[in-house]
Formats: C-alpha cells, structure tokens, sequence
C-alpha cells in the first residue's frame, strides 16, 4: 500500500487527502477521458527546509498539452503554481511523486468532449525505487502500442494505459519483471510507462518521436546529458533483433529513472554497463542539485 501525502489539491481548494472523492457517475471513469501527469522531488539532502522538483516547467507543459486534447484549457503557469502550493502545504520528508490528472469531472453518459465539465486534482506519495536498480528482466509484448492516428500519443491519456497494464501483466504473470512494446510497424517502441535506449558499438540509440513513443521527459534529458558528455546519440527505428544484441538496455521514466535490463525473453545481457551507470550517476546527482550546468532543471521550493 502507497503512504499518501496528507493533503491533495482537489475541486479548486487543498483538502485532506481521505476527503478527495469522487461520483461513480464520474464521465472520465466510464470513457477513459482523462490525462495525468507524473514528477518526482526529493528534500534537499543538504537543506531539509527546500524540496527539490526535477524539471517542473516541463512536466506541467506537457501536462497542458495533454488537458488540450481533452478540449480542457489549463495554463502551466496556473499547474505549476498549484504544485508549488502542493508541496508548501504537505511539506514531504521522503522522496515522493506528484501525479495531477486532468479529467471530465461531469456525471454525464455518452463519450464526448464538449458539454462535459472538466476539472482537475493533484495527490502524491512517497516513492523510492520503482524497479530494481540491479536490472530488470522484460518480455516483448504480445499487444502493440497504439497509433497517433487513432490516439494523441503526445498526452498521457488514462484510456492509453490499458494497452500498458495488459502488457505488464502478461509480464508479470509470465515470470518477467516488465514488458517491451512493439509500434504498429513492428518496430521497438518503449516499455509500459519508459522509454527505452539501447547501446550498440558506444553509440546511444532511441526510437525517434515517429515511433509513437510518448514524448518522455527523462528520455529527453537522458538524449541532452549523453550529448554533452561527447556520447553519440541516434534517434532512429529499432529492430527487434537489436534488443538481444545490444551491449547495454535501458528503460527511463520519471518513476522508474534508468532502469537496466538484463535479459529480453530468453536472451541475457551484459551486467557490465558502462554509458548505463555513467548516465545513471549524472542523472542522480542532478536531480539533487549537485551539479550548476544543469541547475536550470531543478525547481528549488522552499518550505514556510
Ligand atoms: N512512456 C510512457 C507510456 C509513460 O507513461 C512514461 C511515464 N510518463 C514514459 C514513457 C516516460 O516519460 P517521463 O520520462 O516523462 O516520465
């Protein structure tokens, strides 16, 4: 069971977490009209009165873009105030995670955007590791990651995540810790809630935008780290072939961070991962504020 920060922003006022509730006429429950968002922030480990929010500004842009397919207007600067107040209030003393989600608030039957009233809350928890830092064993999957041309594959979109969790259960119930997503081309695409990255001769490679990967922020300040430190970065289609050759695997995500793996399907990976950990360690020390040329990506909230 998840520890809950105590209070949750909901209905347009902070409230106990326990009093955040909702009607099972919900629209967004029936039809899947919703779209979250996902960050983390840690205390600052050298000053317990500030809390340190990896890449704000970005989360809650791409939060705003996800509300606008829902034909839902909320401004990031509006988000981010929000979050800023979020954090006041709960004060966390553990590293933990922000998940807002945009939703059709109204009790309305019959799937739609228009004339259905929207709104949206913010909770947290706290969360350490999402999977073994050690390597992870994954699956390639047996469902297919959807379109953009039926999907907004740019928005977290709740009614997307299905795809995701009947893939990380036949992962799971298969003996695999994740599962590994084809695109409608066959082609790699990510895993159930990362981006993938594979190493092949020293040079980093990811599925391009093209792929219908979602636009990962972690992905992205993985693609700026590893270009700054003079590591070759490639963003184009994967054949599924080049998992079980590649010298190193990665999946990265807001929860999961860098997560290595160590075996696709019956094939086994090197433990020996050279770019992994040095990405992992810069990553690291960023999102705790140890490192001035990446500043720019923590948001530093002071505590009342
Ligand atoms: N792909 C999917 C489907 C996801 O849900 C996530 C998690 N948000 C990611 C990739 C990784 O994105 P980010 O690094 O922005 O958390």
């Amino acid at each position: 069971m998840h520890t809950f920060l105590p209070i949750a922003y909901f209905e347009n006022e902070f409230v106990p977490f326990e009093n955040a509730k909702l009607s099972i006429a919900t629209h967004a429950l029936h039809y899947g009209t919703a779209a979250f968002g996902g960050m983390r922030g840690i205390p600052n480990p050298e000053n317990p009165k500030q809390i340190l929010l990896f890449r704000l500004n970005r989360h809650c842009q791409r939060l705003s873009q996800s509300a606008k397919f829902l034909n839902y207007e909320l401004s990031p600067e509006k988000l981010q105030q929000i979050i800023i107040d979020f954090v006041q209030k709960n004060k966390p003393t553990q590293s933990f995670y922000i998940r807002p989600l945009v939703y059709s608030s109204g009790l309305g039957i019959a799937p739609r955007l228009h004339n259905i009233e929207k709104n949206f809350f913010v909770y947290g928890l706290e969360m350490g590791d999402y999977l073994s830092p050690d390597g992870i064993s994954c699956r390639i999957s047996s469902w297919t990651r959807q379109e953009d041309r039926s999907f907004p594959l740019r928005g977290k979109i709740s009614a997307a995540y299905i795809t995701s969790a009947l893939a990380k259960t036949e992962a799971v119930e298969s003996g695999f810790d994740e599962a590994i997503l084809m695109n409608s081309q066959g082609k790699v695409c990510e895993a159930t809630g990362m981006n993938i990255f594979i190493v092949r001769n020293s040079k980093l490679i990811t599925p391009g935008f093209e792929q219908d990967i979602l636009e990962g922020i972690t992905r992205d300040s993985i693609l700026t780290l590893a270009r700054n430190l003079d590591i070759p970065t490639i963003e184009r289609p994967i054949d599924k072939s080049e998992l079980f050759i590649a010298d190193e695997v990665f999946l990265c995500g807001t929860a999961a961070k860098i997560a290595p793996v160590k075996q696709i399907e019956t094939f086994k990976l090197s433990s020996h991962r050279p770019i992994t950990e040095k990405l992992r360690d810069k990553l690291f020390a960023i999102t705790e504020n140890k490192d001035p040329q990446y500043a720019d990506w923590v948001y530093v909230v002071d505590l009342p």
